[in-house]
């Protein structure tokens, strides 16, 4: 039984981290979602809600048998501890390169048995970040086209509640 831990902030899932997902399932008997609890990165949504919203996700988009949890500390600890032969990313852009290449090497050196495997997104999905729908909700903008419509309801719930930026005169 091959199990794999696809590690995030998913600050909130896309439909650019769902199509990894799904092309890891195909790969592996089991997928385990890990959602990021990390106190120096500030986030939209609390770490709870973020594995909430992973869950709703996967339920509207009818994934099935994905298991999420939420962690903080080392992912190789996490890694270990949940059985996991290989750890997911995905790449969007050679953009992404650097970063996962020093992220994979790093947990290399601290766990030579766990080994990172690297998905290609769709075309359609290269541009898509958790950032950049962050930034076109709080505008009031539509997000129907990178995100589920759970996640679309939960930012208009949060920006809702935020203050609205100025007006430019
Ligand atoms: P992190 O803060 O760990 O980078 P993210 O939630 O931003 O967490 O991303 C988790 C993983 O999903 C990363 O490997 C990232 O490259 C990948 N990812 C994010 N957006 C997309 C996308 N649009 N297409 C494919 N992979 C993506």
């Amino acid at each position: 039984m091959r199990r794999a831990l696809y590690p995030g902030s998913f600050d909130p899932i896309t439909y650019g981290h769902l199509d990894i997902l799904r092309r890891a399932r195909r790969l592996f008997d089991e997928l385990v979602v890990a959602v990021v609890e990390n106190p120096r990165k500030t986030s939209l949504f609390t770490a709870d809600e973020r594995r909430k919203l992973v869950e709703a996700a996967l339920r509207e988009e009818k994934i099935p048998k994905v298991r999420v949890v939420s962690y903080s500390g080392l992912l190789v600890d996490c890694a270990r501890e949940l059985g996991a032969v290989a750890v997911v990313r995905g790449l969007r852009a050679t953009s992404d390169f650097d970063y996962e290449f020093q992220f994979a090497l790093t947990n290399r050196d601290l766990d030579s048995e766990i080994e990172s495997v690297f998905l290609m997104t769709a075309g359609q999905h290269s541009f898509l970040s958790s950032s950049l729908v962050k930034e076109i909700g709080q505008y009031g903008g539509d997000v129907s086209k990178f995100v589920p419509a759970c996640v679309a309801k939960s930012l208009k719930a949060k920006f809702g509640t935020k203050k609205k930026p100025k007006e430019a005169r």
